[in-house]
Order: C-alpha cells, then sequence, then structure tokens
C-alpha cells in the first residue's frame, strides 16, 4: 500500500520518539544503580579502560599481542562479572541496565536488513486508518449504553417473541462477536426500520474492534461510495489509499446501506466490495433500513444472494428507539 509523505513523516517521529524514551529509559536505569551501588562507576571505568588498553596492541609483536589482548579481556570480562553480581545482590534482572528496545527486530531504528521494519508497517497502517476513520461523522457507541428496556417486551406474534427478547440476543450474540473477534469471524448485516440500534451495536463492535489493535474502516454507505468515486475519478485530495483500505482491512463497516443516492457507480461498487472481501476471507458489517427484497431490487440479485449466502443476516424488531429517547427526555 502506498502513503502520503505526511505518513512517512509521522511514523518516523513515532519510531525516533520511541527510541530515545528506550535509550533514556535506560540512562535513567544507569544513573540509579550509580547512586546505589558506587563500586558500579569503578567497574564500568575498568570495563572503558580495558577496550583502550586494548588498542595498544596493534604496535606488538603478534605473540605479544596475543598475551596482552587475552589479559584485557579476561580484565573485561571480570568487571562485566562483578557487575552482574551487584545486579544480583540488588535482585535486580541481568540486563537491567541494558537498553531494552520496544522492538528486537529493528531496535527501534525502523529498519530491518535493508527493508522497512514490520513495526513501522504497522504504525503506518495505523496511522492511514486513523487518517480514514478521523473522515468519518460517526461516534463510536458501547455495548454499556445500549439500552434494552427501550424495546417492548410484548410478543410480537408475528415474529413469535419480544423485541425485548430479539433485541437481547442480537445484544449478546454483538458482545461475543466483538470481543472473540478474528479473521474467521462472519460477516454480518443487521436489517430493520430506522431508529432500532443497528448503527449502536455495529459501532459498538468497531470500536473494540479496533481497541484489540485490528484495522477498522466505519463509515456511512455514503461516505464510502463518495470517497471512491473521488479516487476512481481523480478528484479532490482523493491519493489512492481509500478503495485498497477498503477492500483489505480486518473489519469494515458500512452503516446506512440504501440511504446513499443510487447510481451505475455505487452498485457496482458495493458488489464488488461485498464480493471482494468474501474472496479474502474478510469480514464485514453492513446495517441498512432495506430487507431482502429491497436489496435485490435496489443492487440486483447478484449482491443480494451473496449476503444471503455468506452473511449472518440479524432483523432488528421494534420501535423507533430514538422517538422514546427524545419522549421521554422531554
Ligand atoms: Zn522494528
Amino acid at each position: 500500500m502506498a502513503y502520503n509523505r505526511d505518513i512517512y513523516e509521522k511514523a518516523q517521529k513515532i519510531i525516533k520518539d520511541r527510541r530515545e524514551a528506550s535509550e533514556r529509559a535506560a540512562e535513567v536505569r544507569t544513573r540509579l544503580f550509580d547512586s546505589l551501588e558506587p563500586e558500579y562507576g569503578k567497574l564500568r571505568q575498568e570495563m572503558i579502560l580495558s577496550v583502550k588498553e586494548a588498542i595498544k596492541s596493534i604496535d606488538m609483536k603478534p605473540e605479544e599481542a596475543a598475551v596482552f589482548l587475552q589479559k584485557q579481556k579476561i580484565r573485561n570480562l571480570n568487571a562485566q562479572q562483578q557487575i552482574r553480581a551487584l545486579l544480583e545482590k540488588h535482585d535486580l534482572p541481568e540486563d537491567y541496565l541494558e537498553v531494552k528496545y520496544q522492538c528486537p527486530r529493528c531496535d527501534d531504528t525502523g529498519i530491518d536488513g535493508n527493508r522497512l521494519c514490520e513495526c513501522h508497517l504497522e504504525i503506518l497502517k495505523k496511522l492511514a486508518y486513523d487518517e480514514a476513520g478521523s473522515k468519518s461523522p460517526l461516534k463510536f457507541c458501547s455495548f454499556g449504553d445500549f439500552r434494552l428496556d427501550y424495546y417492548s417486551d410484548k410478543v410480537n406474534p408475528e415474529y413469535g417473541c419480544s423485541p425485548r427478547q430479539r433485541m437481547g440476543e442480537i445484544l449478546e450474540y454483538c458482545k461475543s462477536y466483538a470481543a472473540t473477534f478474528d479473521a474467521d469471524s462472519p460477516s454480518l448485516l443487521f436489517y430493520g426500520e430506522t431508529g432500532l440500534g443497528k448503527t449502536h451495536l455495529s459501532l459498538s463492535i468497531a470500536g473494540e474492534v479496533i481497541n484489540a489493535g485490528c484495522s477498522v474502516i466505519y463509515n456511512s454507505a455514503q461516505n464510502i461510495f463518495n470517497e471512491l468515486q473521488k479516487e476512481r475519478f481523480g478528484k479532490g485530495d482523493a491519493d489512492g489509499r481509500f478503495e485498497p483500505m477498503v477492500l483489505e482491512c480486518d473489519l469494515l463497516v458500512i452503516d446506512d446501506l440504501g440511504a446513499e443516492f443510487s447510481t451505475q457507480f455505487t452498485n457496482a461498487a458495493l458488489y464488488n466490495i461485498v464480493n471482494t472481501r468474501i474472496n479474502s476471507g474478510l469480514p464485514t458489517i453492513i446495517s441498512t433500513n432495506l430487507n431482502m427484497k429491497g436489496i435485490e431490487e435496489r443492487y440486483t440479485r447478484r449482491v443480494s444472494s451473496r449476503l444471503i449466502g455468506e452473511y449472518a443476516v440479524f432483523s432488528f424488531i421494534g420501535e423507533d428507539v430514538r422517538q422514546i429517547k427524545t419522549e421521554r427526555a422531554e
């Protein structure tokens, strides 16, 4: 994936800050130990001296140099040995004085051999998703403020259960979905009237999955299609990164499908997203006011049959919760 310069610069700053923080922390530990154990300063000096002395061997005859070097080596190892004993005396780990980098693969330089280290790529990816997410007008919700008491507990004969019971089951499913989310998680389709909590639950899942460190794109169908269209037709500040993110992120949440202005482009884009992500085994969550018949009429049968065949489908029932909330607040 290609990133813009701004993202590269931010990533480099993060890596530099990491490295400096690790080095500062080691310095602080060294100073602490120095004040705790006066012997330590002398032993460190002894180690430095042994290395300086060793350089003198350059001017010596080979046999003489070998003996001299061996002597300096023993001197150095002895000092190291005594430092370890001092650490042990204070119940400190053997590597207490060493710099502990966050990424042992690249020692927080961001470079592994002759390529970018995994840690560097992770930072780039996260920055790109943060940027994509910040374009979203949707705010995260949590499961904690999902109110089941807004749903009626009267049995609805059409469904054979009360809206509260149905929504309680869906809520539990969503919680465990979010808690155990991985690449094998199924795709979900939430459908039902406006104001029944579809957006609330899909955003609650998105929030938890992001916290677990996965890459998530969440946005309304209208905004997703707008961004894709800008990219496709090269308008505005589009830089070609949005489509790969939509197709490759760990979880894609498309909110309010069907509310967008429908064109040939949006219909083809939806099929491409649904199909590509199913083929790559990547989970997607779609919420919509349309029922299956509505989806088929609007996006053709090839879209609806993929959704029915591959998505876990949840029908939200009840009365508009947003309306009830407003009425109760009055
Ligand atoms: Zn690294």
